[in-house]
């Protein structure tokens, strides 16, 4: 039965039979909607059917008919139904509403425990008033400022029944107002009786209503949580037909479009998550999966190979059914990297230990033996070789210990003094000419050069590890230049030699400590990969600098940094 303001029966019992009619099919229609909703939120299962909005607006046109047909039922010129919000307290006008613009609705709220609508919602009971502008209870809630002559109003109470139909919970949500009788005329107890009805299913259609609300929201939080997940998400459906895909998971496999329901071998190429999906849904079968299973893909995205430890685990509904399987991919890249690079170092550092030592142990021991008949001078290179050697262990201690202060988030204490930066580099460029005869060192700097503030040990620390690396670096020999430029407000430095280079995906990693470029020409240079780490550190946190690399594998590398002429004085003052 279809009504329409212009053809509505005369007999209201009539048409409140058939509204009833309407009423439950359109509940029915919320229920079946409802559970395909569960079904498909339940990020355990069911594809994304997308029914975040359909359902919703089929409820809000059930309502604002519902609304309308009030109006139409009890003769009167509009319907506003309000509910209690118990954060504020208040009774708050909701759309739709009939008869009333939604901006003017929006004003229509009133404390719980004032006026009329106070009344019924507190007392639960309805209440009819004639004259608005004078009557008392009407004051508060300005009722007249909607133009409003007389009206009713009667409580919105949800009634929760078992399954013999017996009352198990009543619950007050709000009020519903009918306002300004037609024709004139005024509103009397039949209307009171006909309103309560009707408030009754409105009621029911506004819970059920927020109960699809509240879900929805859920799961957009839900789905959202997920889509944002750093890690990799991936939800299969008990018949192998991907559930969910999230954003990481997405780029990790190179997947784009919509899923459509595809089956998890449609989607996916990578042979071992394939194998993964199968493991695991053959495991749901049997009924193991549910402690989950681990294992470690190795997958090419981005052009980089990333490692992935992947955890999955059966997914099961609350009567412990099982629904599908979920598969977690975290990327642990980072972490084997570091492993291997941990490996590594205590590979070099104990290289590093062990050569020095076994000079010194030779030498040493060679010169106890009585019988060997060394010469002055011979035994003075001897010392000195011991002296280099004993120099070199330092230096490795001392490296060590600086990496563990910055790790432990201490600063290298500086001191800082008035440098004169053309005598520090004229003295660091002679030592290093001592120890190389295959290298050219050349100091190209103006000839005049200010002071300027630093921490001349630390300033030499950096000019000597990068000049070193620099001879180390060209085993073939060649030009190492110091280059030093003076800028308006910094001095910059560049080392540069015509060595083995570095390859552009290491440039901004050899600064990273234990970093190494590891290829057949520098194997053979033995170091730790600290060096440069505590270069940087010493440039940026001690000098307030900065240090960048250039490169070209096979003709060279130029490191350069910058520090200022003048310290912050805070610093200064440290
Ligand atoms: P170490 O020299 O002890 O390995 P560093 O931190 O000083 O450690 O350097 C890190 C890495 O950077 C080196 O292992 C090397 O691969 C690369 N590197 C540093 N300086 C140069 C250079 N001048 N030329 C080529 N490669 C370099």
């Amino acid at each position: 039965m279809v009504v329409s303001e212009n053809s509505f029966p005369e007999d209201p019992n009539e048409l409140i039979a058939g509204l009833r009619e309407q009423l439950e099919e359109a509940n029915r229609t919320i229920a079946d909607l409802q559970e395909k909703l569960d079904s498909a939120s339940a990020a355990k299962g069911g594809p994304d059917t997308g029914l975040e909005t359909t359902p919703l607006d089929e409820m809000e046109t059930t309502l604002r008919r519902l609304v309308q047909r009030i109006a139409m039922i009890l003769q009167a010129e509009k319907t506003v139904w309000m509910l209690y919000d118990r954060e504020s307290g208040e009774l708050v006008a909701k759309p739709p509403a009939y008869g009333v613009d939604e901006d003017h609705l929006k004003t229509f709220r009133i404390r719980a425990t004032q006026g009329i609508s106070g009344v019924v919602f507190r007392e639960g009971r309805p209440e009819i008033f004639l004259d608005a502008v004078r009557d008392a209870r009407t004051l508060k809630d300005q009722v007249a400022y909607f133009n409003v002559v007389n009206g009713v109003a009667v409580p919105l109470i949800v009634i929760k029944r078992d399954d013999q139909n017996r009352v198990i919970d009543r619950q007050t949500i709000g009020v519903l107002h009918v306002w300004n009788k037609r024709h004139g005329e005024e509103f009397n107890d039949e209307d009171v009786r006909l309103l309560e009805r009707l408030a009754s299913s409105l009621a029911a259609v506004i819970t059920n209503m927020r109960i699809y609300q509240e879900v929805v929201e859920e799961r957009k939080e839900l789905l959202q949580t997920i889509e944002s997940l750093y890690a990799g998400l991936v939800l299969v459906n008990k018949d192998g037909r991907v559930a969910q895909l999230n954003a990481s998971a997405r780029a990790m496999f190179g997947i784009s479009g919509t899923l459509d329901s595809k089956h998890y071998k449609d989607v996916f190429q990578h042979e071992g998550a394939v194998e993964l999906f199968r493991l695991g849904l053959d495991n749901m079968a049997k009924d193991e999966g549910e402690a989950g299973s681990t294992a470690e893909l190795t997958i090419n995205a981005d052009g980089h190979e990333h490692v992935y430890q992947c955890q999955s685990a059966t997914v099961k509904s609350e009567e412990g059914k099982p629904m599908g399987i979920v598969c977690i991919f975290n990327d642990i890249t980072e972490i084997r990297n570091i492993e291997r690079m941990k490996s590594a170092f205590v590979a070099t550092v104990s290289h590093e230990l062990r050569t020095p030592l076994t000079a010194i142990k030779g030498f040493v021991s060679t010169l106890l033996m009585d019988d060997t008949g060394f010469e002055e001078v011979e035994r003075r290179e001897f010392y000195g070789i011991i002296d280099s050697e004993c120099d070199r262990l330092t230096r490795l201690i001392n490296d060590l210990l600086n990496i563990a202060r910055i790790e432990a988030g201490e600063s290298l204490k500086p001191s800082y003094s008035q440098v004169s930066v053309r005598e520090l580099a004229q003295k660091v460029v002679m030592i290093q000419k001592q120890s190389t005869h295959r290298h050219t060192l050349f100091l190209d700097a103006p000839a005049e050069l200010p002071k300027i503030t630093a921490d001349e040990d630390k300033l030499d620390q950096i000019l000597t590890n990068l000049i070193n690396n620099a001879i180390k670096y060209s085993p073939g020999g060649g030009e190492v230049h110091l280059i030093i430029e003076d800028l308006p407000d910094a001095i910059r430095f560049g080392i540069s030699d015509q060595g083995m280079g570095i390859p552009k995906e290491h440039l901004a990693k050899v600064f990273e400590k234990f970093h190494r470029v590891d290829n057949r020409d520098n194997r053979k240079v033995y170091g730790t990969g600290l060096g440069l780490f505590l270069v940087k550190h010493l440039v940026e946190v001690i000098h307030q600098g900065r240090i960048w690399a250039e490169s070209e594998v096979g003709k060279g590398s130029t490191f350069w940094f910058e520090v200022p002429k003048h310290l912050d004085p805070e610093l200064v003052d440290d």
